[in-house]
């Protein structure tokens, strides 16, 4: 799972005053990361506010009070600074290699080839609808149920994700995720999630209140608008259509709380079993037309919903589904074709979903695609010239700290099994821990890239990922694989490969500063890698054991005492309130909210270690465990947009920043090091304070 919630995907478009926004972000990238200053930020405090009573606001105040937020962003905060600055290191290489005039088939060619194409708004004008037409030919063509499935069939793509990125939206019916069985780790199989929907999950359909109801509304003029730009006839009946759909659809789906847990996820269907199981869609062409007529079985991860969208494919008429097709398609490339389309698309999923007023400049928009479709080609550049020998060894350095820091815990708790805590000592010895950069990279000679054609660029890039999915099933695992980009601002658990990956991009200030005091350092990036290592024993990670089997290697009395003191983290995050009419899910936060508490426990436990009978230099009066635990408050700086963070209350699997850094007050030694008093608002009484680990 990710430490942090992903940054917008696809969302983008318009240029504006690119120069005013991009000295805009450099602007912010200097003011949240100080690097002059190698310890925490005292500006961005408030030194005001009580931390017993507002922990976020004590260490972030200064910064929230005198930030605005960009037109383009719909949030900002240490995670986008540091995005940002990492794009624009990006971008520097693609311009580079934009004017390297590099041999054709090379890396650097490609990411020129690429770059450019996106970048070239007259060729795209000038081609208008063309690249579209073929497509939605064959869409038009279609007469019957087998030709649909057809249809549905070459649209599946590998574009879901639902442990490593936590990725389990897509808009075609359903998607694909190529990784190590639950069954058999050593091999790659087929795990097949729910699909089907344009809005970010099934809430955005079905629940019953005014900010839902007029999204709806706006939604449904948005999918007029998209087919009346691409020339079809009655559009406000066809969508009309196309979202009563997709409200059926939603009905189908399972929540994402539920999708989370695994438990419900490990279902194998045999290809026999999609027909007796899900009747309605022809599988046998579905599974043919998207190449996998000849695979045995899949994981299913909601069979209610393919139930229940397989008899929808059957049940609703054949003109309407035609019309999803189409309008989807559409949806998918709106960002390449003319720029109306990519300005309407931006109107309802930029403004009216997140808040965005202004689109991101177009250079960062290629960057996000360039990134996307050849990630590791960029980021074998970006390591290269970003990540020092000197800095990966004092950051594996203290990875190690924090993994022993993490053994003592285990071996100190009082409620664990002796033999739950043999195999969760063999996990942490069999842990892979990628820090910066992987050790091989991808080989993206069989993906296409031509100039001029960004249509078929994104076309080919998805097509060459879902075929190098496809290829994999059955192979071994290589489990040092890296699932982010070595320039992703973020970090990663990948639980059935028993791996993690701290790519190069966060292992800088604020994050991790080889010149700042360990102090700040550990309650930083120390609570980040706390955090990772923790997924390895959560109520993910303890499904899995030290081979990313998904085997049960704890007992009934260890996991009752897990789940007792898991309930009491999910309650006291249910209680959290961001708006009057809409609560934190304490049980769809649970995951990441245990590994918070975790890895700030680890951290703090490697500080002190790593301190020994020293006394720490204070910084500004602040005493070593102060700076602890502000470097950790100011890892979740931010501000986001009420859209943006309604959508992330109800689809993100990590809890709204400010309860993150709140999340101290389930800590001992953050109440000794203010002190922090009863009465005051975030105090907890010793009893009432989770430990976990
Ligand atoms: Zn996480």
């Amino acid at each position: 799972m990710r430490l942090s919630l992903k940054f917008p995907r696809w969302i983008v478009i318009c240029v504006a005053n690119s120069l005013f926004i991009f000295g805009l972000l450099l602007a912010h990238a200097q003011d949240l990361q100080k690097p002059e200053t190698h310890g925490i930020a005292v500006a961005n405090m408030d030194r005001s506010v009580k931390p017993g009573d507002d922990f976020y606001e004590y260490a972030n105040g200064g910064w929230v009070k005198r930030t605005e937020m960009p037109p383009d962003r719909s949030r900002i905060g240490v995670f986008t600074t540091l995005a940002d600055l990492a794009d624009k290191r990006t971008a520097a290489i693609i311009e580079e290699a934009a004017k390297a005039n590099a041999s054709a088939g090379s890396n650097t060619r490609q990411i020129a080839d690429l770059y450019t194409s996106y970048m070239d708004e007259a060729t795209i004008e000038a081609k208008g609808l063309a690249p579209l037409h073929p497509h939605l030919d064959a869409i038009a063509a279609i007469h019957d149920q087998r030709e649909l499935a057809r249809a549905l069939g070459e649209s599946l793509r590998a574009d879901v994700d639902a442990l490593n990125n936590t990725n389990f939206h897509t808009p075609n019916l359903f998607g694909l995720w190529a990784a190590p069985g639950f069954n058999d780790s050593d091999h790659y199989v087929p795990y097949l999630l729910q699909g089907g929907l344009q809005l970010p999950d099934r809430e955005y359909y079905l629940a019953d209140n005014e900010h839902m109801r007029q999204i709806r509304i706006q939604y449904q003029a948005h999918v007029s608008a998209m087919l009346k730009l691409a020339g079809f006839t009655d559009p406000d009946a066809r969508a009309t259509r196309i979202v009563e759909l997709e409200h059926a659809i939603a009905e189908k789906h399972i929540s994402l709380a539920d999708s989370e847990d695994i438990h419900k996820a490990n279902n194998t269907w045999t290809q026999a079993d999609f027909a007796a199981q899900a009747p309605g869609l022809n599988w046998a062409e579905y599974f043919r037309a998207a190449g996998l007529g000849q695979q045995a079985s899949f994981i299913v991860w909601q069979p209610s919903a393919f139930t229940g969208e397989s008899a929808l494919v059957a049940s609703k008429p054949l003109e309407t589904w035609k019309d999803w097709l189409a309008y989807h398609l559409i949806e998918a490339y709106a960002e390449v074709l003319p720029k109306a389309f990519a300005d309407e698309r931006f109107v309802f999923f930029g403004k009216t979903l997140t808040g965005t007023s202004q689109q991101r400049p177009l250079w960062q928009r290629g960057v996000v695609v360039t990134n996307v479709l050849l990630g590791d080609a960029v980021g074998q550049i970006y390591a290269g010239k970003y990540f020092s020998p000197e800095a990966k060894a004092r950051a594996e350095a203290l990875v190690a700290n924090i993994v022993a820091a993490f053994r003592k815990r285990i071996e100190a708790l009082s409620w664990m099994d002796p033999a739950t805590k043999a195999e969760a000592q063999a996990k942490l010895t069999t842990l892979y821990v990628g820090v910066g950069y992987p050790d091989t990279w991808r080989d993206y000679s069989d993906y296409q890239v031509k100039a001029s054609d960004i249509f078929g660029n994104i076309w080919r890039g998805r097509l060459y990922s879902y075929h190098r999915s496809l290829a994999r099933l059955g192979a071994p695992v290589d489990r040092k694989e890296w699932s982010m980009t070595p320039q992703t601002v973020n970090a990663v658990n990948l639980p059935l490969q028993n791996a993690l990956n701290f790519p190069a991009a966060i292992l800088q200030p604020p994050f991790f500063d080889p010149q700042a005091p360990d102090a700040v350092n550990y309650g930083a990036i120390g609570s980040v890698i706390g955090h990772e290592i923790s997924h390895t024993f959560d109520t993910e990670g303890s499904t899995f054991d030290s081979k990313g089997r998904v085997r049960n290697w704890w007992t009934p009395a260890d996991l009752t005492h897990f789940e007792a003191a898991t309930a009491r983290l999910a309650a006291q995050y249910d209680t959290y309130k961001p708006f009057q009419d809409l609560a934190v899910n304490g049980r769809q936060t649970l995951a990441e909210n245990i590994a918070d508490v975790a890895g700030i426990s680890a951290a703090y436990d490697g500080y002190h270690a790593a301190l020994g009978d020293k006394t720490a230099p204070l910084q500004d009066g602040f005493t070593g465990d102060q700076q602890f635990f502000i470097a950790f408050g100011q890892n979740w700086g931010s501000k986001s947009r009420d859209a943006a963070l309604r959508q992330q209350v109800m689809t993100d699997p990590h809890a709204p920043s400010q309860y993150r850094a709140d999340t101290a007050r389930n800590i001992d030694g953050w109440y000794s090091a203010f002190p922090v008093q009863p009465g005051e608002k975030l105090y907890l009484a010793p009893s009432d304070r989770v430990r976990i680990w």
